[in-house]
């Protein structure tokens, strides 16, 4: 049985190494679920205790163990549905036909997951990783309504979680959507990358970005090991007293900038234009010159990385003039943006240049482009090109790509997933 969503979660223990991949998405995986955990290294005496209390050899880490002494062994192949499982948390929806089925756990789905369950809806959200989505990876969200002092991305999750589950939404993690298709006599079926399936009356599409990644010789082979997407906040404890190089011009880059400066011994915010003006808001450009510990370096980007077992040098390289220099460097932390991914969604959406999801009078405007809106009646606001789906948040083209939009763009969809299931 699933815990109860409200429920304090049991603490585990962790036994891994500090530069094992595994390792570290298991870590970022544990604190986006809230679930308490202690990290042991194996080579600590602590660590070495536990594993042959258990008889787990060091070579068989990453480890799970909990306090009945269960022990789950992690490896990267299987995923983490397994982990979700073996945690109790909700992997598999509870059956039958949803009114409405939300694809995405970010801010614009769980808006969605509050409006449409508190709203008489039965509700389903299918996550493929943990709540939160992007908002989840913040240190700090200042610019949010409500919040003039700010707002972690973990407790912004943790709140939605508590408030979707209030009014009696579904949520079930770490399954991945990867095909969506017409129900005979209505509605719609979405299909699990790992079998299994959901069927909803309306389907709303709020799948995010997913965060670019780094092309840089060498860059892929220390992932988890040195360079880090999307766990930033996980690690920077580790970061004490070091240097740390931070890639990325935008608002997230100075955010993890400023974030990291209260613990590293130096940022070094690498930017590939000529400026911070150009991508990233003012009032973090003021926090960023007020920080001394914080070096911005403009016109640079990564050109390889190196090390043994884990990162230990990067090659920078001046964009102007093609100059590269190594510097020691052993992490790494990227926010170079993020593109969406609707290539499971098939042929019959509409999409812009991006890749992302065109919606109500935008179908329109598109003119000629196909695939068109296939009824009389026109699509609304946030409707797809296949009527009864639609989009919100970051997935939809001309979204404003920040958390009140996508929570704004979440809420309004439940409106007009009532009207599109009064119309039939
Ligand atoms: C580091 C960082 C800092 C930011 N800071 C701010 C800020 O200060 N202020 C601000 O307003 N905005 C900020 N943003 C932007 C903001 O976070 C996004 O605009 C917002 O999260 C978009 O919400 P969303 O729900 O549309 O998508 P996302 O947050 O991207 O959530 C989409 C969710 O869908 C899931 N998903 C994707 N594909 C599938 C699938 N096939 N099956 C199941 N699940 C799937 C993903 O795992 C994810 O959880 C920041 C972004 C980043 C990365």
């Amino acid at each position: 049985m699933p815990a109860a969503e409200d429920e304090a979660r049991p603490a585990v223990t962790l036994v891994g190494d500090q530069w094992s991949p595994e390792c570290s998405v298991l870590r970022t995986f544990l604190t986006r679920s809230e679930v308490p955990y202690t990290w042991l290294r194996p080579g600590d005496p602590r660590g070495a205790q536990v594993l042959a209390d258990h008889g787990v050899a060091a070579a068989d880490t990453p480890v799970l163990i909990d306090e009945a002494g269960r022990v789950l062994h992690v490896s990267r192949p299987r995923g983490l549905e397994p982990v979700a499982e073996w945690l109790g948390l909700h992997t598999d929806p509870g059956g039958g036909a949803y009114d409405l089925v939300v694809v995405g756990a970010g801010p614009a789905g769980m808006a969605a997951a509050v409006y449409g369950a508190s709203e008489g809806l039965r509700t389903v959200v299918v996550e493929r990783w943990a709540i939160g989505g992007q908002s989840g990876l913040t240190s700090r969200i200042e610019n949010y309504l409500g919040f003039p002092d700010g707002i972690s991305g973990a407790d912004l999750a943790d709140r939605a979680r508590r408030q979707a589950t209030k009014f009696g939404a579904e949520l079930v993690l770490t399954r991945q959507a990867s095909a969506l298709a017409a129900r005979d006599g209505g509605g719609f079926t979405v299909g699990f990358a790992d079998g299994g399936s959901v069927a909803g009356r309306a389907v709303l599409v709020a799948t995010g970005a997913n965060t670019r990644t780094l092309h840089a010789p060498g860059v892929a082979d220390f992932v988890g090991r040195g360079v880090y997407y999307f766990s930033a906040l996980t690690e920077a404890p580790l970061c004490t007293g070091q240097d740390v190089y931070i890639v990325g011009g935008a608002n997230s880059a100075g955010q993890a900038a400023i974030y990291f400066s209260q613990c590293a011994r130096k940022v070094v915010l690498l930017v590939r234009g000529d400026s911070l003006e150009r991508e990233m808001s003012t009032y973090l450009i003021k926090q960023i010159e007020a920080i001394p510990t914080i070096e911005v370096r403009t016109r640079t980007e990564v050109a390889g990385a190196s090390g043994d077992t884990h990162l230990e040098r990067l090659t920078l390289r001046d964009t102007r003039t093609g100059a590269t220099e190594n510097a020691n460097a052993t992490w790494l932390f990227a926010f170079i943006g993020a593109a969406p991914d609707t290539a499971w969604l098939g042929p019959r959406f509409l999409r812009d240049a991006d890749g992302c999801l065109v919606t109500g009078n935008d179908i329109a405007a598109a003119g000629a482009a196909e695939p068109a809106w296939p009824l009389p009646r026109a699509p609304y606001h946030l409707e797809t090109t296949v009527p009864g789906v639609f989009a919100a948040g970051d997935v939809r083209a001309w979204s404003a790509r920040r958390v009140a939009g996508a929570v704004g763009e979440g809420s309004m969809a439940v409106m007009l997933v009532h009207a599109y299931l009064a119309d039939r």
